[in-house]
């Protein structure tokens, strides 16, 4: 009996075979798993185009806004970090009176929604879009005792490396997770350590990022640190390295500006605690401890600002960042308005330097309210200077040798001359 040919597929199934042989295709050339969510497009900017549209704005203002681009590299590996500098009355009135807000976003390559909450902030803080429940006058009043820095990528080169696919990766262009690099209690290893996830480098600041964002704290001196995540919802003060948060009235402090937070803004729906403590593991080397441990920043956060549960772990791109327009949109807002919140709650406690009593917290000054104006403690009066400094590079070292060695040969020049002429004189009076 000869054997019979099979019968062909039914049209549906033949229909459903090739879709699944294109769809494997294309997630090849892309990378991506055929289960996994890409970027929306739509929604996001890419790391070029979130760059060209702030330089934009800071070319529209340029009474209010400045941006610096540090640079730095570390055996063959090398950054460029984009600093956005907002003053409202000019940088020569920051006389020491103000407040100083450093605010990075974008440490994790993978948590693309946190640059554009920086995009929109800076939009706000400029341009005044649209603030519903903001009264105008009083927030431009808040504005002026403030100069905030904002990082709007700080992993740079990590976010490309998402861009072209890799929309599981948090860690720098070269493996390094930023956040872990820093040298409060650097290295230490938890039971479940992944070295994917948390690989902090080979020593504390190997990373060019981590030595830009370290110099960065120490000449601007911020009084307010936020280190801006996504993965989950949270507001975290220090410590990250252990299930505790710091004695003290400092942390008196941090927790009334966070329970504040918290409950003008999210109807007390954040968690609200140490990093280590709240969010169930110990994390090492972190930006924020160090902010607190070494800088002395007296009120450092972590925000987590998003993270969607019912992802898969393996669809990364949905699991740090709000897919559809209407649940990004809501981030964006919802967050721009607790920095808002945020810088007025941090005034209020730091220029009045007292804990807010629980009735004031029951009572609380909405967005509009008056701001207490008192003085606070000097700050360093050349941070410009400083950080001008972070400029040099072996341009200007160069520079200044060739100087050096042009000088030293006209001083000798000079100095051959004037003994020539001498012994000329001599030897005439000798024979005169
Ligand atoms: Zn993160």
């Amino acid at each position: 009996m000869a054997a019979s040919s099979p019968p062909p597929p039914p049209p549906f199934l033949a229909l459903t075979l090739a879709l699944a042989v294109l769809a494997s295709a294309s997630a090849t050339g892309a990378r991506i798993p055929a289960s996994t969510t890409p970027i929306s497009r739509s929604l996001y900017h890419s790391s070029d185009a979130l760059l060209r549209d702030i330089k934009a704005l800071v070319g529209r203002h340029p009474d209010k806004l400045s941006m610096d681009t540090i640079t730095a590299s570390n055996k063959g590996y090398s950054t460029d970090l984009f600093v956005v500098t907002f003053n409202h009355v000019k940088e020569s009135t920051d006389n020491g009176s103000k407040i100083h807000v450093l605010l990075s976003f974008g440490q994790h390559g993978r948590e693309l929604i946190t640059s554009e909450v920086a995009l929109h902030l800076l939009y706000i803080l400029t341009e005044k879009h649209k603030i519903s429940g903001v009264d105008l006058s009083s927030f431009e009043k808040m504005l002026e005792n403030l100069v905030i820095k904002v990082v709007p990528m700080e992993n740079l080169n990590g976010r490309k490396r998402v861009e072209e696919g890799e929309l599981c990766d948090r860690r720098n262009g070269r493996g390094v997770d930023l956040n872990r690099n820093w040298s409060v209690d650097w290295g230490k290893k938890e039971k479940d350590y992944d070295p994917y996830e948390e690989n902090p480098g080979t020593a504390p600041f190997s990373e060019p990022e981590a030595q830009i964002m370290r110099e960065l704290s120490k000449s601007f001196k911020p009084h307010m640190w936020v280190n801006v995540h996504s993965g989950m919802e949270a507001l975290f003060m220090p410590y990250d390295h252990k299930n505790t948060t710091p004695n003290g009235a400092s942390a008196h402090l941090m927790r009334s500006v966070l329970e504040n937070l918290n409950h003008r803004h999210f109807q007390d729906s954040c968690l609200v605690g140490s990093g280590g403590g709240a969010v169930g593991y110990l994390a090492h080397g972190t930006t924020t401890d160090y902010m607190y441990d070494i800088v002395k920043v007296p009120m450092p956060f972590t925000f987590e600002i998003y993270g969607d549960e019912t992802a898969s772990t393996s669809d990364c791109f949905k699991m740090f960042n709000p897919v559809d327009k209407t649940t990004f949109d809501r981030v964006i807002n919802k967050w721009c308005m607790a920095f808002l919140i945020l810088f007025e709650e941090g005034l209020r406690n730091l220029q009045d330097a007292q804990v807010v009593s629980q009735s004031a917290v029951d009572n609380w000054v909405p967005m509009g309210g008056d701001i207490v104006e008192r003085s606070v403690a000097r700050k360093s009066s050349n941070e410009k200077s400083k950080l001008e400094g972070l400029d040099l590079g072996m341009q200007e070292l160069r520079t200044y040798f060739r100087l050096f060695i042009i000088s030293t040969v006209l001083l000798m020049f000079m100095f051959c001359t004037r003994i020539s002429k001498n012994r000329n004189r001599d030897t005439d009076e000798q024979s005169a």
